[in-house]
């Protein structure tokens, strides 16, 4: 019922050259798969990825700023992103709450100002290593989860991906064990379908991130509540990421 969605989340990675030569092969490569491809280059590649006229990869961007346009030096808003092809925005990356000092209010406008735009959130939620010690990761989860998706509407629900990422987990070659996640998901679900309703949150794809590559990905597919991967270190090789795509 739900399509599965494999993403890759480039960071810093990449200049627009090193973009378009992956793309290229990875849009031949996965031409005939069954699940849909997106990839998130940093801001600078996108123009151009956009450009080649990829014809099953789809692309999305790391973040954005939810104010429209004016005085925000440095900041992207979502309608530039849809301007240059994005289809997908990641929101609320762990990176972005721990290094740059996001909080769940600002993910939240920046939800909010996504959809409204017709950009599809990728929303990341996950705990800290200290957190999943404490027995708190599913309290971490649901309020993170909660708190982003304030104000977001019924029908707008379905056009949100959440991504699943504990924070230990990020490139560190650790990974969450397949049960565990996939636990930690249907609480996410149950969420969704306490905040909507039951038939909402089966529509709603949650994605596995952290340490994924094409010897692992099989693991947390063949869970129940796991809908694909969002993927870091292995996205930026065609061959591995191909893998993951084919698991
Ligand atoms: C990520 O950055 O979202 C991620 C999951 O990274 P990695 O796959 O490298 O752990």
């Amino acid at each position: 019922m739900r399509t599965p969605i494999i993403a890759g989340n480039w960071k810093m990675n990449k200049i627009v050259g090193e973009a378009l030569e992956l793309c290229r092969q990875l849009d031949e490569a996965v031409a005939n798969s069954d699940v849909e491809v997106v990839v998130c280059p940093p801001f600078t590649a996108l123009a151009s990825l956009n450009a080649l006229g990829l014809k099953k990869v789809k692309l999305g961007a790391q973040n954005m700023y939810f104010e429209e346009q004016g005085a925000f030096t440095g900041e992207i808003s979502a309608s530039m992103l849809v301007d240059v092809g994005a289809e997908y925005v990641i929101l609320g990356h762990s990176e972005r709450r721990e290094i740059f000092k996001e909080e769940d209010e600002l993910i939240n406008k920046k939800v909010l100002k996504a959809l409204e735009a017709n950009l599809k959130p990728v929303l990341c939620v996950g705990e800290t290593l200290e957190q999943r010690k404490t027995g708190d990761t599913e309290k971490v989860v649901v309020e993170q989860t909660t708190k982003a998706l304030v104000d977001v509407k019924s029908d707008e629900l379905a056009n949100v991906v959440i991504a699943y990422e504990p924070i230990w987990a990020i490139g560190t070659g650790e990974t969450s064990d397949g049960q565990d996640a996939n636990e930690v998901i249907s609480s996410i679900r149950r969420t969704l379908a306490k905040l909507y309703n039951q038939e909402l949150a089966d529509q709603v794809r949650i994605q596995y991130g952290g340490s994924v590559k094409p010897d692992n990905i099989a693991e947390f597919m063949n869970q129940s509540d796991i809908d694909g991967a969002l993927v870091g270190g292995a996205s930026l090789n065609v061959k591995d990421f191909v893998g993951i795509i084919e698991y």
